[in-house]
């Protein structure tokens, strides 16, 4: 465990501390969040130890994967605790940059007069075919806002290997895709879901639910269990399992976004399970439990 985490808040501030990391033989790995740190987030940090020396998280509300009707002021922001529970899991600094640092002023002046994801103004980094469907449809902006963040943070970090969390799973399976396509020289590792003891992932956006509304959200997680155990019982009808946890969610009132059965790697909807492996579909879904929205996945087998 550090001892003094390091709070460094420029670019020019996390190259220099990079560099002389490197320079003292050490790999470096990424963790990109945006902040109000979880246990989650701390897995991520400690998958990272496995195979660097040194860890640098990054805590940063990205505005530019935030459409005008999200909630990007009032996301969390608690970079104390934050700075606690990243040392607590072993990283070596928090690179917690302001939005002008980020993007610059000019860039930011275009942020306040033209709304957020208005990307017209900078260079940016397109997301790939992964993007196009599910969490894409519904935020036409958002993975682009994605990659371009972490793009900027490769860039700055120059990690040797970077962990992302298999919660946001058709993120990481964007942000894969940019590394191939684009030849980051950057080892990607996806990291499983921590859940709670009931089986509701964790996420930030967990405490804006009470107990009642956290019954209800149990749904998710044991419709990817029902999911799993119709296709253990050798059920190989997409849409008979898709309509099982489509039903359970329903009955818990909660207003489904999406329910399908993917392509681990290409997120692409499968039309039938003849033949394929429980580990290359994967289940994923978003549902809204009152205003709160969840995302929620796992592989089948
Ligand atoms: P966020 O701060 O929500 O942008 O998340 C930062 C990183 O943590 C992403 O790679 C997420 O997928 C990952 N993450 C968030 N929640 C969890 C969780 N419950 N288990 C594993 N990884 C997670």
């Amino acid at each position: 465990m550090t001892d003094h985490i390091r709070l460094l808040k420029t670019k020019k501030d996390v190259r220099e501390f990079c560099a002389s990391a490197r320079k003292a033989g050490n790999k470096i790995g990424l963790v990109p969040t945006m902040g109000a740190i979880h246990s989650g987030h701390q897995s991520l940090v400690k998958r990272a130890l496995e195979e660097a020396e040194i860890v640098v998280a990054s805590v940063f509300v990205n505005p530019t994967q935030f459409s005008p009707t999200e909630d990007f002021d009032a996301y969390p922001r608690t970079i104390e605790s934050d700075l606690m529970k990243m040392q607590e899991a072993g990283a070596a600094a928090v690179f917690a940059p302001s939005v002008e640092e980020m993007y610059g002023e000019a860039m930011v002046a275009h942020i306040c007069k033209n709304g957020l994801s208005s990307f017209d103004f900078a260079s940016h980094a397109v997301a790939g075919s992964a993007a196009k469907l599910w969490e894409g449809a519904n935020r036409p902006h958002h993975f682009s806002g994605v990659t371009t963040v972490v793009s900027k943070l490769f860039n700055i970090v120059e990690p040797d290997v970077a962990c992302f969390g298999e919660k946001d799973y058709q993120q990481l399976a964007v942000l894969r895709q940019m590394v191939a396509d684009m030849d980051f020289n950057i080892k990607i590792i996806g990291c499983p879901i921590i859940r709670e003891q009931n089986g509701l992932a964790i996420s930030s956006r967990n405490r804006y639910m009470d107990s009642s509304q956290i019954n209800r959200a149990l749904a998710l997680s044991s419709s990817l269990r029902l999911a799993q155990e119709m296709f253990d019982a050798g059920e190989r009808s997409v849409d008979k399992i898709v309509g099982a946890a489509k039903e359970q969610l329903e009955a818990n009132n909660l207003v489904i976004d999406y329910v399908a059965i993917v392509d681990a790697m290409t997120l692409e909807p499968l039309s039938s399970l003849g033949g394929v492996a429980g580990k290359d579909a994967r289940m994923i879904m978003a549902a809204k439990v009152d205003k709160v929205r969840l995302i929620d996945n796992a592989a089948l087998g």
